[in-house]
């Protein structure tokens, strides 16, 4: 459930939103001048935020979407289209825009001013260039290659995509799953809606208002993502993937009257990190980061720093919870952790072993809880009854407070006579 909401928001939910706006409301006849320059103005503004992140992925993508959109205003008119130029162009963009995208898709985000990015871009603007050159020599042959039955299927759509180009696509949006596998970013679900935006802006009524509200929704796409993907950078741990620190202080802030709260300490951590090195400690945070992500209980694992986390259950009391608790220690010092490539200890006074990269071994890892929970009204009363018989019991004319919280242990003074 949780990997479906990932794929689909918030880039489905855009794209569904330009899809139903496209429903709701009948084309006009002719599209209002001012319309033509929208996509730009959301690509300029989305350009903004990129420059300002150094998000590479983000600022290419804009620079093909902006190619796609001069593209199709310019050669989408009926009576462009219509020629062998239009055709050619149309065709062999619907064929360069997927294979650019999956290519943004595969490769990190390196920053704004870097070779990388600049390659890139030079890399981008090289593909019209060539295929203006390519149009003028050749007139037709583009769209007359890509226009071939290459296999005995129909295509669906408009027929801009040609069947390579519905391959360059499937083959594209098949990275949408997988997308885990990638450099990680939170743009790459962005990439790919957006390009499914594309899809259909080159399979719309080119002379209507649809291809301009599917770009502008392509680009109203990539800013939510990078607003996404700031959102991830303040609550998110990058480590553990789990909610960092504020998303605990801001849960905190919105607790009721009653919730439970643990917090666990690895033991031993440091000397596992001495042991091992710190790479294989941060593989260790993240293990125990994903036993604790699936808590269950209605619980929620934070990642509080270091190698500390809070468990924390809005609601609940601890006894509702302390299975769950239970169960997460457990499975954490049942749950061997292997070390790939470990290098074994040396024998005192002997010189260390070479590291063997296929070496496996297995070490148990535990952790410690401490759990506490909100108390009501009427339990402090209680408490306070407790204390009130306690000072009774050790002699009377003395305050017994079972307060913890000053630093000292619960006083138990006689008061002055
Ligand atoms: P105890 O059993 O009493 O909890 O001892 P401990 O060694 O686990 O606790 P201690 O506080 O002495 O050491 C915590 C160590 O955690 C020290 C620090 O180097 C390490 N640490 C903190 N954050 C990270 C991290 O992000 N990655 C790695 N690899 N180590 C971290
Ligand atoms: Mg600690
Ligand atoms: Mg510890």
């Amino acid at each position: 459930m949780r990997t479906v909401y990932k794929l689909i928001m918030p880039g489905g939910l855009v794209v569904l939103g330009a899809f139903l706006c496209l429903q709701g409301t009948p084309s006009p006849e002719v599209v209002p001048p001012l319309a033509r320059f929208v996509p730009a103005a959301i690509f300029a503004i989305g350009a903004v935020l990129a420059l300002r992140f150094q998000d590479s992925q983000m600022v290419l993508a804009l620079i093909l979407l902006a190619l796609a959109d001069l593209g199709l205003a310019h050669f989408g008119r009926s009576e462009r289209l219509a020629t062998e130029l239009g055709r050619d162009v149309l065709t062999g963009m619907a064929l360069l825009l997927p294979l650019n995208f999956a290519v943004l898709c595969v490769t990190p985000n390196r920053g704004i001013l870097t070779a990388s990015t600049v390659s890139r871009f030079v890399l981008i603007l090289c593909q019209p260039l060539l295929m203006a050159w390519a149009c003028l020599k050749w007139p037709g042959a583009i769209a007359s290659v890509l226009d071939l039955q290459w296999a005995p299927v129909a295509i669906p759509g408009s027929g801009l995509v040609t069947q390579p180009g519905w391959v360059a696509f499937a083959g594209t949006f098949a990275l949408l799953p997988a997308q885990h596998l990638f450099p990680r970013s939170a743009m790459v679900g962005g990439l790919l809606w957006a390009l499914f935006a594309v899809l259909l802006a080159l399979n719309a009524d080119l002379n209507g208002i649809e291809p301009i509200v599917y770009l502008t929704a392509a680009g109203v796409l990539l800013i939510v993502s990078q607003v996404e993907s700031s959102y991830l950078l303040v609550f998110r741990d990058d480590l553990t993937e789990l909610p960092s620190r504020r998303a605990l202080n801001q849960a905190l802030m919105r607790l009721g009257k009653h919730y439970t709260i643990a917090m666990v300490d690895i033991d031993h951590f440091k000397k596992f990190n001495d042991t091992y090195g710190h790479q294989i400690g941060d593989q260790l945070l993240r293990m125990v980061g994903s036993k604790l992500a699936v808590l269950g209980g209605g619980g929620t694992a934070f990642r509080y720093g270091g190698e500390e986390f809070t468990l924390l259950f809005p609601g609940k009391r601890p006894e509702q919870v302390m299975t769950h608790i239970e169960g997460v220690l457990r499975t954490i010092r049942n749950t061997p952790f292997t070390i790939r490539g470990a290098q074994p200890s040396p024998a005192p006074g002997k010189p260390a072993a070479p590291a063997n990269p296929r070496a496996q071994q297995k070490v148990g890892v535990t952790v410690s809880i401490g759990v506490a929970a909100a108390r009501t009204p009427a339990e402090v009363v209680g408490d306070a009854d407790r204390a009130l018989y306690r000072a009774k019991e050790t002699g009377r004319n003395r305050i017994v407070s079972l307060v913890a919280g000053s630093g000292r242990p619960a006083p138990e003074r006689p008061a002055r006579a």
